[in-house]
């Protein structure tokens, strides 16, 4: 009888090439092996602990395994790092009251006196938000006044976010996780949409894809950020292909055309031109073209091929083929074989990032 290994890696012998299968038990195996080691250790680096559970507790989700997650403990803990103004007047201090990527950036200064910033941060608050959302919590009961007030302070007269109130860079990331942390509270008091739609139309390039910031070379990640935005924002429509592209707000054709031309010869998505394929841009790039309606012109058969020389035997999935597997790329495999509706995998709400369902 056949051993695991002979299943999961049957060999075709008479091409001499072993085919390969999404292996969800691994990966399930995976990620539960790195939710274990998440609640203890809160030394070293531990920074960005929530986008690091992000991927974790939403891989298990998209992986149909949640029941492996002790949900009361996720929400008690993301809950914990929520930062909370003082009082009313603190709240317009300029400050971002979200939520912070970790226990370590929420410590104090000893002297009371000394005003310290608390250094919550939009891409934490994103992460925070879907977690949150993914474990069934009720995002109704989050203050959320205090996190949407102080979010309108980092929007920029460009239309653009800083991710935290001070000495940052602003670009389309950061307007995307505006947009999600909207959408998932369901209110856009926190900012100005008009403005920040103009500031994605002002990113996108002359070759159709869009860069992070104004005239800066297009990019996979900054283009699913534009587009996913714009979706959210209510903006564009699902399946703009099918419609007319003369009243669309951006330009259609050379957008779909630059996201065509990234699936490279190998299957992958590469996330600029001449560049390897990479895991994530299956995501970044193949969400685009699912948003636009034109995912039917992705060669799926090659991209599951790419895909599958990225998975590692230990579960997970590497940048490159052949690789050590890592969270990051793990997380955008799983969301990659959600959109090649691979079995037994929850369907994707591809503009939010997460599974829905
Ligand atoms: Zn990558």
């Amino acid at each position: 009888m056949a051993d695991d290994d002979d299943l999961l890696w049957s060999s075709s012998t008479d091409r001499g090439s072993e085919v390969r299968l999404f292996d969800r038990n691994r990966h399930i195996m995976y990620l539960q092996m790195n939710y274990e080691i998440l609640p203890s250790g809160y030394e070293g680096q531990e920074i960005n602990r929530l986008t690091l559970a992000y991927f974790i507790i939403s891989g298990l989700h998209i992986l149909h395994a949640l029941d492996h997650v002790d949900k009361e403990a996720v929400i008690n803990w993301v809950l914990s790092l929520q930062a909370h103004p003082k009082n009313e007047a603190e709240l317009n201090n300029g400050q971002f009251y979200g939520f912070h990527g970790s226990r370590s950036s929420q410590f104090h200064s000893l002297d009371k006196e000394v005003s310290v910033p608390n250094n919550s941060h939009l891409a934490s608050t994103y992460c925070a938000l879907a977690i949150l959302k993914t474990v069934g919590y009720d995002l109704s009961l989050i203050n959320s006044t205090s996190i949407l007030k102080s979010m309108k302070c980092l929007q920029q007269s460009d239309g653009s976010f800083m991710p935290i109130h001070t000495g940052a860079e602003k670009d389309l990331r950061f307007v995307y996780c505006a947009a999600v942390i909207s959408s998932l509270l369901d209110d856009w008091s926190g900012m100005d949409k008009e403005k920040a739609k103009n500031y994605i139309l002002s990113c996108q390039s002359y070759d159709g894809g869009f860069g992070l910031i104004p005239g800066q070379e297009s990019h996979g990640g900054a283009t699913y950020c534009a587009v996913a935005s714009l979706r959210l924002m209510g903006f564009i429509e699902d399946n703009l292909i099918s419609q007319s592209t003369s009243s669309c707000i951006i330009d259609l054709p050379l957008l779909l055309d630059w996201c065509l031309q990234r699936q490279a010869l190998d299957g992958g998505f590469q996330g600029r031109p001449n560049k390897t394929s990479d895991t994530c841009y299956a995501f970044w790039i193949g969400g685009v073209l699912r948003i636009l309606g034109a995912n039917q012109f992705i060669d799926e058969k090659t991209l599951r091929e790419f895909l599958l020389t990225c998975q590692s035997k230990y579960g997970g999935f590497s940048k490159f083929p052949g690789q050590f597997p890592d969270l990051y790329h793990s997380y955008y495999g799983f969301t990659a074989f959600s959109m090649l509706q691979e079995t037994d995998l929850n369907s994707l709400s591809v503009e939010l990032g997460i599974s829905m369902f």
